[in-house]
C-alpha cells in the first residue's frame, strides 16, 4: 500500500520565536524508522503570531484564559460575550489589549486560521497529529473540527504535556473527530501508530498499540499505558526546517532570528528522588506527566546537535528544553560550548541548588538569561512545596546570579495552600534581605492537574478539586464537567490564603520599582557590593532616595564576612577564627544580619555583598 504522507500541526499559543521541539523531534524520529515518509511540520502559531501582530501574540499568549479564548469565542460563538469578559479579566491592568475591541483580535485569528486550513490538502495525508500543551487546547479543538469537515476520513491524533492520564479517555469520548491519544511520549506510540494506520483502510481496524488510546477499543485501555524511548541516544536532532522555511517566507520585517529548542533530558531527577514523599517531586508541579522516571543524552550527543542545528539555521540563541537538567552531564555541555568559542545567547531552567562552579561554566557558554525553581523565600514554605532547598540556598544562588550577571528570572509562588502566617512572616522577614538582587514574579499558586497536591489532597488540606470554572465559560458545559483538565480548582483555604499573601504581593512590588530605580542606569553598581583593601573591606549599601551607606570591616571582621561568602555554619566559623571570642564572633555577626548585610538561617550565615568589581567567569 503507498504510504501517505503525515501531518503533525501546532496551534497557536507556543512563543512564536521558537519552533516547536515537538513537532521537530517527532519529525525526525518517524522519519529515522520510516525511510520514505514524508512528514509535514505545520508550526502555523508562527503565522498566527505574524498575522496578529509578534508584540500582541505574545501578551495574549502569556495567560492561559487569554490565550484560550480567543478560539473558545469562534469555537462557541453563542457564548463570546461571556468569553470576551474572561478574556478581559484575565489581562493585568496595565495591558494594552485592554483598548483592543475583542472581536477585532478574534477576527484576523480566524482569517489566518481559515486560510491556512484552506490551502492544505488535507485528504493527501494518512495521519493528523496535535501536538497539545498548555494554552493549546482550544485552537487545537478548533483546527480539528475544520479539518475534519474537509477531510472527514483523515484519522486524527493527539498528544502533548496537556494530556494526563485521567483526560484521555474523557476528550475522546467528548470530541468524537479525534480518533487516537498518546498518553506520555510521542515518539513510539506514533510510530507504530504510523506503521498500523498504513496498512488499514479503517482507523477502527488499527489494533492496541502500547502508549495510545484508540476511540475504537477505549474499554480496554483503560488506565492508558505508556511507552518510552529507554535511551535518548536513539532520538536523532530535531528537524526545524519546516518552520524556518515558514519564516523565510515572511516579509522582512517580520523576519527574525529564532531561538532553537534543544533537550538534554527528559523527565524530572528531583521528582525521582523524591519519590518516596508524599507524591514525588515539587508539591506543585505536574511538569512530569509525560515522562517516567529520569533519562538523559550523553553530553556529546548535546553539543553535537548544537553545533549542527545553529550552523544550519544560522542562529545562535538556544533554549534548553528540560525541565531538569543532568548536573553532570550538563557541565561537560557547557564546557564544550564554552570551547568553541561561538557567542551563543542560552537559557535554561536550573533548581536552586546548582552550584556556583556550573553556574560560571553556564555564563562561560553564553547563558544570559535562567529560570531558578526558587518558589518561596521561607524555609517553612519551601519544605511543604518539597523543593528540598532552604531561604538561605535561594539567597545564595541570587547573590551567585547576580554577581555572575545572569538574568535570574524567578517566581514567587503566593498563597500556597496551608501555609501558615509563620511562613508568610519569614517570607517578609527575608524579602528585606533578598531586595539587593533582582526581583522576583509573583505568580498566585493554581492547582495542576496531576500534580502532588492534586493526588494527595488531604496532605494538604484541599478538598473537592474540579475543573476551574473558567473551563465551562471556555467549553460547554458537559466537556467542562467531564474533561478534567490541567487548571483545576478545589475547596480549602483560598481565601484565607489571598488575604495572608497580601502584604508579600505588596512588598514584591516594591522591590521591582526599587530595583529598577537603583540599576536603571547601565553603569549602576550593584546594591550591595565591597572593595577589598586587602586588610580592610569597604561594604557599600545602595538606598533609594537617600546617600549610600559604607561601612568598613577591618582585620578579622574582614576575613569573616570574605570567609562567609559562602554558608557557614557559627562552630565553622568559631573554628576557623579561634583567636576571637565567640561572643566577639557572636555580636559581630548579629550586627551585620541587622544591616541586612549578611543573612542568618539555623545559626548559619551568608555574607551578601557582591564584588564591586567582577570577579570570574570572565564576567
Ligand atoms: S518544579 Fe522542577 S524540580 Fe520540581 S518536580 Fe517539577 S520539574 Fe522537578
Amino acid at each position: 500500500m503507498p504510504v501517505k504522507p503525515i501531518a503533525l500541526v501546532s496551534t497557536p499559543w507556543p512563543l512564536y520565536s521558537r519552533p516547536s521541539v515537538q513537532l521537530a523531534t517527532l519529525k525526525s524520529f518517524l522519519q529515522q524508522e520510516h525511510p520514505g515518509l514524508v512528514v509535514d511540520a505545520h508550526h502555523f502559531y508562527l503565522s498566527a503570531a505574524a498575522a496578529l501582530g509578534y508584540r500582541t501574540y505574545h501578551d495574549i499568549s502569556e495567560r492561559t484564559w487569554s490565550a484560550e479564548s480567543i478560539y473558545a469565542a469562534m469555537l462557541y460563538p453563542d457564548r463570546a460575550a461571556d468569553i470576551q469578559k474572561l478574556f478581559q479579566r484575565s489581562l493585568p491592568a496595565s495591558s494594552e489589549l485592554h483598548r483592543v475591541d475583542f472581536a477585532r483580535l478574534v477576527e484576523p485569528i480566524k482569517a489566518v486560521s481559515d486560510r491556512f486550513i484552506e490551502s492544505v490538502d488535507w485528504n493527501r495525508y494518512g495521519l493528523l497529529g496535535f501536538s497539545i500543551c498548555l494554552c493549546q487546547l482550544t485552537s487545537t479543538l478548533y483546527f480539528i473540527g475544520r479539518i475534519k469537515t474537509m477531510a472527514p476520513s483523515l484519522p486524527v491524533v493527539v498528544g502533548g504535556s496537556f494530556l494526563a492520564a485521567e483526560t484521555i479517555p474523557k476528550l475522546l469520548e467528548a470530541f468524537p473527530q479525534i480518533e487516537f491519544a498518546v498518553h506520555g511520549e510521542g515518539e513510539l506510540p506514533l510510530s507504530r501508530l504510523v506503521e498500523q494506520i498504513r496498512h488499514v483502510a479503517d482507523p477502527a481496524a488499527v489494533g492496541s498499540v502500547s502508549g495510545v488510546v484508540s476511540r475504537f477499543a477505549m474499554a480496554g485501555s483503560c488506565p492508558p499505558t505508556r511507552s518510552q524511548l529507554d535511551d535518548l541516544a536513539l532520538l536523532p536532532p530535531p528537524d526545524f526546517s519546516d518552520y524556518f522555511r515558514l519564516l523565510d517566507t515572511f516579509a522582512p520585517e517580520n523576519r527574525f532570528f529564532p531561538t532553537v529548542g534543544v533537550e538534554m533530558s527528559r523527565g524530572c531527577w528531583w521528582h525521582k528522588s523524591a519519590a518516596n514523599r508524599p507524591g514525588s517531586g515539587c508539591a506543585f508541579c505536574n511538569l512530569n506527566l509525560q515522562w517516567e522516571g529520569y533519562r538523559f543524552k550523553r553530553p556529546d550527543q548535546v553539543f553535537r546537535e548544537i553545533e549542527d542545528l545553529t550552523r544550519q539555521h544560522q542562529t545562535l540563541s538556544v533554549a534548553f528544553m528540560d525541565n531538569l537538567m543532568p548536573l553532570k552531564a550538563a557541565e561537560t555541555v557547557f564546557e564544550k560550548l564554552a570551547g568553541s568559542e561561538k557567542d551563543y545567547r542560552l537559557f535554561c531552567e536550573i533548581r536552586a541548588g546548582t552550584s556556583r562552579t556550573l553556574l560560571e561554566k553556564m555564563k562561560h557558554a553564553g547563558v544570559v538569561e535562567l529560570q531558578i525553581g526558587i518558589e518561596a523565600l521561607s524555609t517553612g514554605l519551601l519544605k511543604k512545596l518539597n523543593k528540598g532547598t532552604t531561604a538561605m540556598d535561594n539567597l545564595q544562588i541570587m547573590k551567585h546570579c547576580e554577581e555572575l550577571g545572569l538574568v535570574n528570572s524567578s517566581n514567587l509562588i503566593l498563597g500556597f495552600p496551608g501555609s501558615s502566617g509563620q511562613d508568610v512572616e519569614e517570607t517578609l522577614r527575608n524579602l528585606a534581605y533578598a531586595a539587593i538582587f533582582r526581583p522576583m514574579r509573583a505568580v498566585d499558586f493554581w492547582l495542576g492537574l496531576g500534580s502532588p497536591v492534586w493526588r494527595y489532597p488531604k496532605h494538604y488540606s484541599v478538598h473537592s478539586a474540579a475543573n476551574h470554572p473558567n473551563w465551562s465559560i471556555l467549553l460547554p458545559a458537559a466537556v467542562a464537567k467531564q474533561v478534567p483538565l490541567m487548571i483545576q480548582t478545589y475547596r480549602g483555604d483560598r481565601t484565607i490564603q489571598k488575604k495572608r499573601w497580601r502584604p508579600v504581593k505588596k512588598e514584591l512590588a516594591e522591590w521591582k520599582k526599587t530595583y529598577a530605580a537603583l540599576r536603571r542606569h547601565p553603569q549602576a553598581s550593584p546594591i550591595l557590593s565591597y572593595r577589598d583593601g586587602k586588610d580592610f573591606l569597604i561594604i557599600r549599601q545602595r538606598r533609594l532616595g537617600d546617600d549610600p551607606m559604607n561601612h568598613r570591616l577591618a582585620g578579622t571582621s574582614r576575613k569573616i564576612y570574605l570567609f562567609c561568602s559562602h554558608p557557614r555554619s557559627l562552630v565553622e566559623i568559631l573554628e576557623t577564627f579561634p583567636s576571637v571570642g565567640a561572643d566577639q564572633v557572636r555580636s559581630f555577626l548579629a550586627m551585620m544580619v541587622d544591616k541586612k548585610l549578611m543573612f542568618s538561617e539555623d545559626q548559619r550565615f551568608l555574607s551578601l555583598a557582591i564584588p564591586a568589581r567582577p570577579r570570574g567567569a570572565g564576567s
